[in-house]
């Protein structure tokens, strides 16, 4: 469903990914901190209002590497779905550890968007919103998923095995082999807010994590003219293929991202078959409203798509009806896990390598044409 690009062409080092690569939020965010430092980067760090397991707090970092005037700037994001922020926050510590920005660019590197989502290893945030869902409008009238409702019943299933169960599975097949699998993944995945505390909410106000990136960003890109902005993501597409999804992009954005990043773009609804509103990178624009913005979902595939909904599915079911310490939640925490956030190291090469494919295209392009004055 979504066309693979050729295999990048790195070289990763085993070190490389076991050096990039954690396994949870802390041990991610020391990594990373750690590496900002080795950089020589400016970090400033916000306290998330919520806080992890055994009540350890959390927090969104930013690192600015190259010079505080740069007027290109890249900005690479992880972690907007939480749990996966692996990815995100390895192709970030890659990206430092590697070599200075180029002359005239500078890089902001902001780690765990939503840090609550990637502490507790699910999606949500701290209010149980889908941030990726979460950056429209709010003066407008709120953009509405009326499809969602007609699978309400088979997402707020609460049973993870049994009858129910069955019949919400049962339920789920019939809808596919009726509707087809591009109207399922619309009602799962482009979000709704009309139903709080239900299945892919997108929130009724801007999210903490959305309000910080529209300060942060508003505050330290401020001299930035022109931004190459990549923020990553899990889950879409085959296995190990990364490629940017440009969404909601008119077709100047779609023609800048194009030369930006050549045949790795994708866009909605021609190559993937639903077109979320809310997206980060579709707001990106309206944040730094002063600089010509470039900005795409750099997407790494795992498993097929109904897998992956599956997944996710059954971790919401964890937090709306049960725990994560529950005796029948072991196996869904691994299934989200697989799906999001995989641990082979063939797969993990693949983010890098792709990563700094992406990453070195973005520099280039920003290095090669300085913005219009
Ligand atoms: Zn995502």
């Amino acid at each position: 469903m979504l066309k693979s690009p050729a295999r990048h062409a790195w070289m990763v080092e085993s070190s490389d990914i076991a050096f990039a690569f954690a396994d949870d939020y802390f041990s991610s965010r020391d990594r990373f901190l750690r590496a900002a430092d080795e950089a020589g980067a400016t970090v400033t760090t916000l306290a998330c209002p919520a806080v992890g397991p055994g009540d350890a707090l959390l927090y969104m970092d930013a690192a600015w590497t190259g010079d505080p005037d740069a007027e290109s700037l890249m900005i690479v994001t992880s972690g907007v779905h939480g749990i996966e922020g692996f990815a995100g926050t390895a192709i970030q510590i890659d990206t430092l550890g590697r070599r200075p920005p180029p002359p005239g660019v500078a890089i902001l590197s902001i780690h765990a968007v939503n840090p609550y989502g990637m502490a507790w290893t699910c999606l949500e945030n701290e209010t149980g919103v889908d941030l990726n869902r979460n950056f429209v409008d709010y003066d407008a009238p709120l953009p509405q998923n009326d499809l969602y409702d007609e699978l309400d019943e088979v997402f707020m299933c609460p049973d993870l095995a049994g009858p129910r169960r069955d019949a919400a599975d049962a339920r789920r097949a019939a809808y596919i082999a009726e509707h087809g699998l591009e109207r399922y993944l619309r009602a799962a995945a482009d979000g709704q807010r009309h139903r709080p505390g239900r299945f892919n909410f997108a929130g009724d106000a801007p999210a903490w994590s959305n309000l910080c990136l529209n300060n942060l960003v508003g505050g330290l890109a401020r001299r930035a003219r022109r931004i190459g902005w990549v923020d990553v993501h899990t889950g879409l597409g085959d296995r190990g293929a990364g490629v940017m999804l440009v969404i909601e992009a008119d077709e100047a954005a779609a023609r800048a991202a194009q030369a930006m990043w050549g045949d790795l773009i994708r866009i909605p609804s021609e190559d993937f078959p639903f077109s979320p509103k809310g997206a980060l990178v579709a707001a990106a624009q309206a944040m730094t409203p002063w600089a010509e913005v470039v900005a795409g979902a750099l997407e790494f595939g795992t498993e097929p798509v109904e897998r992956v909904a599956q997944s996710m599915i059954d971790r919401f079911r964890l937090t709306a009806f049960s725990s994560v310490d529950a005796p029948e939640a072991a196996q869904a925490m691994a299934e989200i896990r697989a799906c999001l956030a995989p641990s082979d190291e063939a797969w993990r090469r693949d983010v890098l390598g792709r990563g700094r494919e992406i990453v070195d295209a973005t520099l280039a392009s920003l290095a090669r044409r300085p913005a219009i004055a």
